[in-house]
């Protein structure tokens, strides 16, 4: 297949892990015989250096004209002066605006091989392979908010606000994705206390009844969730919620791997591009060392092929190399927990190599 992919390397280690990305995606198009046209477009604080903006109207237009987008990192100590008129971050969430990118993907999937170095036990965190669908552009983050004058002071509000149908969008993602996977889909909320819950509910209840009835489907209130996901994360698959319960249960589940250097992330709207990243920031203290783990943006090329392409044979090829590189005992220094390790470029060769 023909397809445009934008790379965004940004700022920080950005640049040095999102060429290897792009060394996989090329080695990928050889193999299957796509032809990938890849271009790289400036966002972030070197935007803001070259530009004076961190979100330059070309790599909005070209962003808006492609099929998926590989993200590294953006912001480092260098653009952080509170006064400044603007910041990496800026760029980041405009790009997301601009696109209409509503739900928000994150695996949460452990390797054997450094599931040691996790804070929860071997025999209840092996295994867990789960889903996480975010919804990002509503709820208590965007809805009205602000101060007013109270007896003992003032007091402040944020109104948590969602729509029939943005429930149905990011639900309707999710279920069908629980569709490619095995079948589950779990829906968070808080519907015994939340008036925004309840609606939550009842649309995610009825999309799955009337579109999905072959999904294993369960509700589970937010504070449950958050024990059950460190206690029993085996049982998760596929887990859609709102945006601030989301924001609250990846952060806890991030810690389930034992190496946040491994986890990707995607960014999904109704139709148009995808924007896929590794979750961890720019790491700035070893930006330019050759040091930094390219497999998180590896595996967020894994999902760019998979979500934006549909190129699932070719994601799972990516995702095996991954596996088999760890399995062989190849380290970044980052998860080599003190022993001989590989450099970012080292670690990219080894993913290439075994893809040719
Ligand atoms: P954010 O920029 O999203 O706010 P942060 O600044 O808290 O995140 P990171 O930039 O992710 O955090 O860095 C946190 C720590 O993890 C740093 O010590 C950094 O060097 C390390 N780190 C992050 N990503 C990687 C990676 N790909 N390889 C190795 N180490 C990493
Ligand atoms: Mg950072």
């Amino acid at each position: 297949m023909d397809a445009n992919i934008v790379l965004l390397p940004g700022d920080g280690i950005g640049p040095e892990i999102v060429v290897q990305g792009k060394r996989v995606l090329e080695a990928i198009a050889a193999k299957f015989g796509h032809s990938f046209t890849i271009s790289e477009h400036p966002i972030g604080g070197n935007a803001i250096d070259d530009f004076g903006d961190p979100l330059p109207q070309p790599t909005i237009d070209a962003c808006k004209a492609s099929q998926a987008i590989l993200l590294g990192a953006v912001g480092g100590p260098k653009w952080d002066d509170p006064t400044a008129k603007t910041r990496p971050e800026v760029g980041l969430l405009k790009i997301r605006q601009e696109l209409g990118l509503f739900a928000n993907l994150r695996p949460i999937q452990t390797w054997d091989e450094l599931v040691d170095a996790s804070p929860i036990r071997r025999e209840i965190v092996a295994g867990t392979d789960i889903l996480f669908f975010r919804e990002l552009t509503g709820g208590i983050y965007f809805g009205d908010s602000g101060r007013r004058p109270h007896a003992s002071g003032e007091e402040a509000y944020n109104e948590m606000v969602y729509s029939t149908g943005e429930v149905e969008r990011v639900v309707r993602l999710a279920a069908k994705a629980a569709q490619t996977r095995r079948g589950k889909l779990t829906s968070v909320d808080k519907a015994n206390v939340l008036e925004v819950s309840r609606l939550w509910r009842q649309v995610a209840d009825r999309v799955v009844k009337e579109e999905f009835p072959d999904l294993e489907y369960e509700v589970v209130l937010v504070d449950a969730m958050a024990m059950h996901l460190i206690s029993r994360p085996k049982d998760f698959d596929v887990v859609v919620t709102g945006n601030m319960f989301g924001d609250i249960l990846t952060d806890a589940a991030s810690m389930l791997p034992g190496s946040l250097g491994l986890l990707p992330s995607a960014s999904l709207g109704s139709d148009g591009p995808g924007l896929y990243e590794p979750i961890h920031g720019s790491a700035p203290d070893i930006a330019g060392q050759n040091i930094a783990n390219p497999l998180a943006t590896i595996l967020a090329t894994a999902m760019l092929l998979r979500h934006s392409l549909g190129l699932e044979d070719e994601a799972k090829a990516i995702e095996d190399v991954v596996a088999a590189t760890l399995k062989a005992g190849h380290r970044t220094k980052d998860i080599a927990g003190g022993g001989a390790f590989v450099s970012t470029t080292e670690m990219g060769d080894i993913v290439v190599n075994q893809l040719g």
